[in-house]
C-alpha cells in the first residue's frame, strides 16, 4: 500500500512530457533506440465493437487474447492476489491515492518475473529523468522508486502494452534487454511511496504516460480454480457511474446474500476503461458459484446477478 496520504498527487503533478534532459548520452540513446515511442501518447479512440459485456451479462464469455495471456510475476507457493482492499481505480476506501495498478504483498526480496515476453525499456528510480508516476517534491526517491518496465509485442486495439513493476528493492535486468515471460527481473522492495514491502503492478497503453493504465487484472491470466467478474455500472443513458461503492456476495441456494468483500467504479478521469471492453469494475481472483453485484447509486439498491466459472471471465452490467 502507498502513503496514507488523502490527496490524491495526479490532480497536482501532471505527466512529464520527456521533456527532461537525459543525463548522458548513452542514456539518451538507449531511449532513442530502445523504443521509439517512449513519449506521451494521447488516449486511444475505442472502436464501437460487440458490447461483450451487455451481450454475455451474468454469465462468462470470451476475452481474446491480449487480456488475460500475461503471467502472474511470482512464482507458485507465493502471493498471487493483487490487495482486494485497494484494486486498480480505488482509493482504498479514501484512504489511499488513486491507484493506477495493483498491490501484491510478499516479502521483501521476493523475486519478481517479468509477466510475459518482452523488452525492458526502463530500469531505474524514477528519481531520476522523467517521472512514471506522480511527480511530488515530497518524494525525491520518486513515486515507483526502484521500477522495471517492459514493452510486450501484444497490442489493444493497435496500442502497445506494457507492464511496470514498482518499488522494488533489486533491478536484475537492465534497459534494451530482451526478457521472456517468468524471468526473474528484480525484487520485493517498499521503495518510493510504499508503508511496506509489496510488488505495484501496472499496465499501460503508453509507456511513459501515467493516465494511460489499464487494469492488470484483465490482462494476467486467472488463477487455478478461480475466475473473474468484469463489470460496468451505467446511468438509464448508459453514462458510466463513477466512485460507486460496490459490493460483491455469494447467493446461497435459498438466495440469501453472504457479502464477499467491495470495491468501488473508477472514477470518470485518470483510470481508463479497457479499450472496446468498457468495464468500469473488477472483481478478480474470484471462487466459481452463484453471486450477486449490488450498488446504491442514489434512488435505492440496484442488483446483478451472476455466475462464476472457472478460467473464464464472466459479465455484469448494472444501470437502472
Ligand atoms: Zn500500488
Amino acid at each position: 500500500l502507498r502513503t496514507a496520504s488523502r490527496t490524491d498527487l495526479a490532480t497536482e503533478a501532471a505527466p512529464s512530457k520527456g521533456t527532461d534532459k537525459p543525463r548522458s548520452d548513452s542514456e539518451a540513446e538507449s531511449r532513442a533506440t530502445a523504443s521509439p515511442d517512449l513519449e506521451t501518447q494521447s488516449p486511444a479512440t475505442a472502436k464501437p465493437g460487440p458490447d461483450r459485456l451487455a451481450l454475455a451479462s451474468g454469465g462468462p464469455f470470451e476475452l481474446p487474447a491480449p487480456y488475460l495471456a500475461f503471467s502472474r510475476p511470482f512464482a507458485e507457493g507465493l502471493e498471487q492476489r493483487g490487495s482486494s482492499f485497494y484494486p486498480y481505480g480505488t482509493t482504498g476506501g479514501g484512504e489511499y491515492l488513486l491507484h493506477h495498478g495493483v498491490d501484491i504483498g510478499n516479502p521483501m526480496g521476493t523475486i519478481v518475473r517479468a509477466v510475459g515476453d518482452g523488452e525492458v525499456v526502463f530500469a531505474g528510480t524514477d528519481a531520476e529523468g522523467p517521472a512514471w508516476g506522480a511527480r511530488d517534491e515530497r518524494y525525491p526517491e520518486g513515486f515507483y522508486g526502484r521500477l522495471v518496465v517492459i514493452r510486450h509485442a501484444e497490442a489493444v486495439e493497435g496500442r502497445p502494452l506494457y507492464s511496470l513493476y514498482g518499488h522494488l528493492s533489486r533491478l536484475l535486468v537492465q534497459r534494451r534487454q530482451h526478457v521472456k515471460a517468468g524471468q526473474a527481473i528484480a525484487a520485493v522492495g517498499s521503495a518510493g511511496i510504499a508503508l511496506g514491502p509489496h510488488l505495484h503492478l501496472e499496465f499501460r497503453s503508453a509507456a511513459q504516460d501515467y493516465m494511460a493504465t489499464l487494469n492488470p487484472e484483465l490482462y494476467v491470466a486467472n488463477l487455478d480454480g478461480l475466475g473473474l467478474i468484469v463489470g460496468r455500472l451505467t446511468d438509464p443513458a448508459g453514462k458510466p457511474l463513477a466512485k460507486i461503492d460496490i459490493g460483491l456476495y455469494s447467493l446461497g441456494d435459498d438466495g440469501r446474500e453472504t457479502w464477499i468483500r467491495q470495491t468501488s467504479s473508477y472514477p470518470s478521469e485518470r483510470i481508463n476503461s479497457s479499450p472496446g471492453l468498457g468495464e468500469n469494475f473488477v472483481f478478480a481472483d474470484v471462487e466459481p458459484g452463484r453471486y450477486r453485484v449490488a450498488a446504491v447509486p442514489g434512488g435505492g439498491r440496484l442488483t446483478g446477478d451472476l455466475t462464476v466459472v472457472t478460467g473464464r471471465p464472466s459479465a455484469i452490467l448494472l444501470h437502472r
